[in-house]
């Protein structure tokens, strides 16, 4: 079934994340898309209450949607670990508690997985774009890897320095930007959106 495309003008990204609202708004840039955040517009946070990534975003989206009256972009990520039952999941951000203590929840993937063979674990990133009727089209992205112990570089945020890219030789930590984004998980979720919603000639 073909998407439905976004037509131009004013689209909401449902997150108060500035540095999320930005990276979104630079990635839409040259399908000449204005963006304003939900933080801005003063839209309500809605509870992720999914038990999935897709339905997280999907009812940011929604919310953001029908409080807006304008189309509206909301992405839900995490990291799922393989031997955890996929592992934090949909809780990434919860695992570092309120302090945002990323050396913290890393600590606890590794000591969850303990002597554990199986390190595979990915990234995933859904997103979601929702229209005022209620129309909503949704995309995931992912990219492969294994967990390595310790962490290794400075670079990138939450798990990135114990996530090693399957066949990689640096982890996300290790990489610089560019090098991450033309393999992540958030870049294969925006090519399917972009694709699907912007491109040219769909
Ligand atoms: P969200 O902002 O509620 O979607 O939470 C996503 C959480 O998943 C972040 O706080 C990070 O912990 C984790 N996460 C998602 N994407 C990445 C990534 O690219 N690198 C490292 N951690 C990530």
């Amino acid at each position: 079934m073909t998407a439905r495309r976004f037509q131009g003008g004013r689209l909401v990204i449902a997150s108060h994340n500035a540095g999320k609202v930005r990276e979104i708004g630079e990635l839409l840039a040259p399908f000449g898309t204005e963006v304003v955040s939900a933080g801005a517009l003063g839209l309500p946070e809605p509870e992720e209450t999914g038990d999935t990534f897709v339905a997280n975003a999907e009812l940011k989206a929604r919310a953001a949607a029908a409080a807006s009256g304008l189309p509206s972009l909301a992405d839900d990520s995490g990291l799922a670990v393989n031997a955890l039952a996929g592992a934090p999941g949909i809780y990434s951000a919860r695992w570092a508690g309120q302090a945002k203590d990323f050396a913290f929840a890393m600590a606890k993937v590794q000591s969850a997985l303990g002597e554990e063979k199986d390190r595979s674990a990915r990234f995933v990133c859904a997103l979601a774009l929702a229209w005022p009727d209620g129309h909503c089209e949704t995309f995931e992205g992912v990219v492969e890897g294994d967990i390595v112990w310790p962490p290794k570089g400075e670079n990138g945020f939450g798990y990135d320095p114990i996530f090693l890219p399957k066949d990689g030789i640096l982890t996300f930590g290790e990489m610089d930007a560019a090098a991450k984004h033309a393999i992540s998980h958030r870049a294969d979720a925006f090519t399917k959106l972009v694709a699907a919603c912007f491109g040219v000639g769909n």
